[in-house]
């Protein structure tokens, strides 16, 4: 077990590491890749660089950074996040991994929800987290939204409980190995069936499939899904954050891209500090 948990290792997560593993913490940063900066073809806005560097080249550099303080750097995408009553456990495709304090850097938070009406559905049908909602729907039939590895995890979720899941990937191919219990369906979708309350799924070429629920499970975990899952409060789409970055989850928090606002490094790296001088605060306060 680590003092503390980021997961993200990208200009937040690195920066909240770097904070943590000078105040003489065990740091664990899991990460699947380099999330925005992957796409950032030149950054020159950012403070101390001599020359412009691209976006693939400023993650290696901070990666290398952490590494070099001591943090515990592993690849593997999260697909789920609790507190056992003593630490966060963050479950993994390949593991698990636990802290005392955890903050969530996830970058831009919500993919784009790709059909009209889906927003005001929420909480009426439609759900972003299988293990919080799935009681609800208890014998009942309902859908994925989805195609990989988080998806297939909200599936194995909601099997335990509901009447019956099927995998709506909108056109996707599944890149993760769904169990035949699932019924997947590839049709691209039309748009959403009922007025306020969900009532199913219309497919591009006409067809109506009825559900009781939807559980939207698009690409990974999103720090916005992993709070959920951890029980922290939202209010309207936005999960409740104190001055600190702190979730209404005491030892929660969540920095950079993922807490919205200004998207830039800059503001990511400063979130990941306050929210890891915060995090450092906490874990002596709470030892
Ligand atoms: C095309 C483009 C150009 C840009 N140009 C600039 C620029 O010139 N200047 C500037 O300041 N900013 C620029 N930005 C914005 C900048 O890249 C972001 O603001 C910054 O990277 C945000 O840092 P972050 O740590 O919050 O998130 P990210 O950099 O997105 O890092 C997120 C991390 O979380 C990990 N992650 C996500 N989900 C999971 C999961 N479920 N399990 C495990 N790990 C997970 C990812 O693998 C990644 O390591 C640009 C962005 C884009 C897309």
């Amino acid at each position: 077990m680590a003092d503390m948990l980021i997961i993200g290792q990208g200009p937040a997560g690195v920066s909240a590491s770097l904070y943590a593993l000078r105040a003489g913490l065990d740091v664990i940063l899991v990460g699947k890749g380099a999330g925005a900066l992957e796409k950032a073809h030149m950054i020159e806005n950012y403070y101390g660089l001599e020359k412009p560097l691209t976006g693939a080249e400023l993650y290696e550099v901070g990666k290398k950074q952490a590494e070099r303080l001591g943090a515990n750097l592993v690849e593997d995408e999260v697909t789920d996040l609790f507190f056992d009553g003593k630490e966060f456990v963050a479950t993994g495709l390949k593991g698990e991994y636990r802290g005392r304090a955890c903050i969530m850097a996830t970058g831009s938070a919500r993919k784009k929800t790709p059909l009209p009406g889906m927003a005001e559905m929420e909480g009426h049908g439609v759900s972003y987290c299988a293990v919080c909602d799935a009681f609800f729907y208890r014998g009942k039939d309902v859908a994925v939204l989805g195609s990989g590895e988080y998806a297939l995890h909200e599936c194995n979720e909601l099997l335990n409980v509901v009447g019956s899941v099927t995998l709506l990937t909108n056109g996707a191919e599944p890149t993760a190995e769904f169990t035949d219990k699932v019924r997947i369906d590839k049709r691209k979708l039309a748009g959403l069936v009922g007025e306020g309350t969900f009532g199913g799924v219309k497919f591009d070429d006409g067809e109506e499939l009825k559900l009781d629920g939807l559980f939207v499970a698009l690409g990974s975990a999103s720090a916005m899904d992993l709070a959920r899952k951890a029980g922290a409060a939202f209010d309207g789409g936005s999960v409740v954050l104190d001055k600190d970055y702190m979730t209404t989850v005491p030892g929660l928090f969540a920095a950079g891209d993922c807490t919205g606002g200004t998207l830039q490094v800059a503001v990511a790296v400063g979130e990941g500090a306050i929210a890891s001088l915060a995090a450092i605060k906490y874990l002596r306060e709470n030892r």
